[in-house]
């Protein structure tokens, strides 16, 4: 019994053994390796046991979670971590929640925590005038790009069904009229699984060809109409690019085509002098953004957006006789039922950066970005894409330098970035989307380059 914290000053003492041992982690960002060691990989080991039959002392448990887990991270929390394009966690979204642990909400409506309740309406607020977007929007807070790109196309798939008499709710799909999907070939893997989870398949999905940069391009574009959804992209995970909204969503529109937009990270360039990029992109239907990204903060943050709100509230409606809410709860706005107040580490990011922070951190990435493009150009490297914001896609000499080269990053525990495949061929990914992350980073970042590429040239046969 005693490992049950039936007393409140044990609670207490565990969870600021917790906090000092997270204040630790936190003092060493920036001097640990970014890829754990082999010795620290090695040491996970140390879990391997078996599920106790009687309860242990859950400090030791703390104690052994901090000593052999803490090593064997992946310092994405850390300013020379360049993977894909995750974001470090701002302090006071971080800080929040911390707070909301204790607090234990289940925010799925305003008899579960009021205070949830009300910071996320204030935090819906702040994001569609942060990012620009129609303001009588619904905003649902879900765990990631993928769920609220899920939830966003089951609310298109259903409205335009509603506008052809169809209740998709009470027929389901068989003998429903079609809804094709039209996307670009660039557009992310979550909204091929979005689809396909909603009984898209593939094989009908209308693919178009992308231009040289990675965009949807429109003098391909299949003739629409009101039973397309056209999925958009602001952001490509390679390039950065964005697709050209002015000229499309119009046209899109016209037809009488629901358009959704996944801005996972490249909608916050909305939030900056970057906007430009996004031109045209209010235009859509939904849009989906992520909070863990480019926001900085911690995971699961995402959220749906959707102009209609009825279109997603009818969508995801969840109200049982035990549970009913008002249309724009969170429950009836997002995926999930139970779920922990996602909206308030936004209400906290932006509240902390305020508008002019946003677009600072924004700003300051995409010239770093470019600033290491020109780096890796001068190190004999070969930038493949234009460095529209904070994404460089690069590659070596060929394919087989080009995987030398992310490896040898990988393993220096200098920095880390991922490898990716552009045109068919190999290269290499680097995202500068870290609060965190500072011009003297992006610098050892260009030396550790130099390095590697001298070393590369020098083993090569
Ligand atoms: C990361 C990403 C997603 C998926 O987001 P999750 O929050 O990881 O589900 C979708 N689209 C793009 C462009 C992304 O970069």
């Amino acid at each position: 019994m005693s490992s049950l914290l039936a007393d409140p000053a044990q609670e207490v003492q565990l969870i600021r053994n917790a906090d000092d041992r997270a204040a630790n982690y936190l003092r060493q960002i920036g001097y640990r390796r970014v890829f754990p060691s082999d010795e620290s990989l090695a040491g996970l080991a140390a879990f391997d046991e078996a599920l106790p039959e009687h309860g242990k002392d859950p400090a030791e448990g703390l104690a052994l979670l901090d000593e052999k887990g803490s090593p064997a991270t992946v310092a994405t929390n850390d300013p020379r971590y360049f993977g894909f394009v995750i974001g470090a966690a701002l302090p006071a979204a971080a800080a929040a929640e911390r707070l909301m642990l204790s607090w234990d909400q289940s925010a799925s409506l305003f008899l579960g925590s009021p205070v949830a309740a009300k910071i996320e309406k204030v935090a819906a607020n702040w994001i569609l005038e942060v990012l620009d977007l129609p303001r009588e929007s619904a905003v649902g807070f879900g765990t990631s790009a993928t769920a609220c790109t899920l939830a966003c196309i089951a609310a298109a798939r259903r409205s335009i069904l509603a506008r052809h008499g169809w209740n998709i709710d009470d027929e389901g799909l068989i003998g429903a009229p079609e809804v094709e999907v039209v996307l670009c070939e660039t557009a992310h893997i979550t909204v091929k699984k979005a689809l396909r989870i909603l009984g898209f398949g593939m094989k009908r999905v209308h693919i178009v060809p992308a231009d040289a940069y990675g965009r949807l391009d429109p003098s391909k574009l299949p003739a629409l109409n009101d039973r397309t959804i056209l999925c958009l992209q602001a952001g490509e995970v390679n390039t950065g690019e964005f697709d050209d909204f002015q000229q499309i969503i119009p046209r899109a529109k016209a037809a009488g085509a629901w358009v959704h937009v996944d801005g996972a990270f490249g909608l916050w360039a909305r939030a900056s002098s970057y906007a430009h990029l996004t031109s045209g992109i209010e235009q859509a239907d939904s849009w989906t953004t992520d909070g863990h990204k480019w926001l900085n903060t911690p995971y699961d943050c995402a959220m749906s957006i959707c102009r209609d709100p009825n279109a997603l509230a009818g969508a995801m409606n969840s109200d049982a006789v035990y549970s009913s809410a008002s249309p724009y709860a969170q429950k009836n706005l997002t995926l999930e039922f139970s779920r922990r107040a996602r909206g308030i580490p936004v209400w906290a990011a932006l509240r902390s950066l305020g508008k002019t922070g946003v677009a600072e951190m924004v700003e300051r990435h995409c010239l770093l970005a470019r600033q290491i493009a020109e780096g890796l150009t001068e190190a004999g490297y070969t930038v493949l894409n234009r460095v529209v914001i904070n994404q460089v896609l690069a590659r070596a000499a060929d394919d087989e330098e080009t995987k030398a080269v992310v490896k040898a990053a990988q393993e220096s525990g200098e920095a880390w970035f991922g490898a990716s495949i552009w045109n068919g061929k190999a290269a290499f990914r680097i995202s500068v989307s870290s609060w965190r992350t500072h011009e003297l980073h992006a610098e050892r970042l260009i030396t550790l380059m130099r390095a590697i590429r001298r070393l590369e040239v020098r083993i090569r046969p």
